[in-house]
């Protein structure tokens, strides 16, 4: 926004933090607890490729709860102070308040606790919130396609009701986990008549809602331009109804653009990662259940962690991979998204977690 301040970042980095290529720090780190998910939506995980005789990986290669924590660690050193623990779904690994507790007791440089989260599909959440509340989690973003029962079944693919997600959302409420967030996927031909019904739904309830456009991760899910529904044209549907107006972002590199219902009743956010690509200020790094470190969505292969961290690095060897990972990053995919990039390794959502 012209004339407005808007800070680089909204945390300090720690002396020594490193800078990729295009300027741009470590700030957020995505870990993903396992590679399986009990949905198959058809967007993510289509039946088709991970049905019975997929080969999900097998438990060796998975980082334990005492690797991941420790490489955590080393993150948090070099700057990052947002983790969220991803998948697959990560509610599916077992013990998970296990791991919420470690990855919980982590502080940053100036002592301060890194914000924690998880992205979960709900299904479990009616069971755990309390416990992982208990374990120090802080808050979380629940993924949810649709409220119409027989649309979010059939993008499920597993016949999964939704009043049980809706349930789960209830919990962490009641167990303190807020702000919610709730994340739509909107795909053309799929669950475009539910965008106006979510976001009165969230509205009213109070949760954050965040629209989020079809993307072309992975390459199972035979991805196409046109199942894009622009982030335009998700803002024009809802303001037709319940009049928007758009609202400065809160630090640069917020990935979602934010929008403020004009009757001041509450607002919502929408992820163009498609139609207004955001690499310039993208701070993440991933990190895959079997110990790869991605650092970015698209177009880019894994750097193996789980290698050096089993073959007895020290802490400060792992700083040193790490930091130079990040520096050696220069990946822009999204803001170069063409023909010459379809065919680049990339890897699929469930792999790192969104
Ligand atoms: N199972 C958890 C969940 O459902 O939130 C965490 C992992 S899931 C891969 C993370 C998010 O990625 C979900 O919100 C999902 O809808 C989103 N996602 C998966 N494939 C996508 C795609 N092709 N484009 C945009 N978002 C996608």
């Amino acid at each position: 926004m012209a004339g407005t301040f808007v800070p680089l970042l909204a945390v300090r980095e720690p002396t020594g933090a490193p800078r990729d290529r295009l300027g741009r720090p470590v700030h957020d780190l995505r870990i993903s607890v396992t590679d399986r998910c009990n949905f198959r939506c058809v967007y993510c995980m289509p039946k088709e490729v991970f049905g019975r005789d997929f080969a999900f990986l097998p438990r060796e290669l998975v980082l334990t709860f005492e690797e991941i924590e420790r490489l955590a660690r080393v993150f948090v050193r070099l700057g990052v102070a947002k983790l969220r623990i991803t998948g697959g779904e990560p509610l599916v690994r077992r013990d998970l308040p296990r791991l919420v507790e470690r990855l919980a007791a982590i502080r940053r440089p100036d002592g301060t606790a890194t914000d924690l989260t998880l992205t979960t599909n709900g299904s479990a959440l009616a069971a755990l919130a309390g416990q992982l509340a208990g374990a120090g989690l802080r808050r979380v973003t629940v993924s949810l396609d649709s409220l119409d029962d027989a649309t979010f079944r059939s993008m499920n693919d597993v016949d999964f009701p939704v009043d049980r997600v809706l349930a789960g959302i209830a919990a962490a409420r009641d167990a303190g986990l807020a702000p919610i967030k709730v994340n739509m996927v909107v795909r053309r031909g799929l669950n475009e008549s539910s965008v106006v019904p979510m976001a009165r739904w969230a509205r009213d309830e109070g949760y954050i809602l965040r629209f989020i456009e079809y993307m072309d991760v992975g390459h199972t899910n035979g991805w196409r331009l046109d199942d894009v529904v622009p982030a335009a044209e998700i803002v024009a549907m809802i303001s037709a109804e319940m009049p928007l107006e758009p609202l400065p972002p809160n630090y640069a590199g917020e990935v979602a653009n934010r929008w403020r219902y004009v009757d001041g009743s509450g607002e919502l956010g929408v992820i163009a990662s498609v139609s207004e690509p955001f690499c310039g200020a993208c701070t993440r790094a991933r990190l895959s259940a079997d110990g790869h470190l991605y650092t970015c969505l698209f177009g880019t292969d894994g750097h193996d962690l789980r290698g050096p961290l089993r073959a007895g690095a020290t802490d400060q060897d792992l700083e040193a991979t790490i930091a130079g990972i990040w520096q050696r990053r220069a990946d822009r995919y999204s803001e170069l998204r063409s023909a010459a990039t379809e065919d680049l390794p990339r890897p699929e959502m469930f792999t790192v977690g969104g």
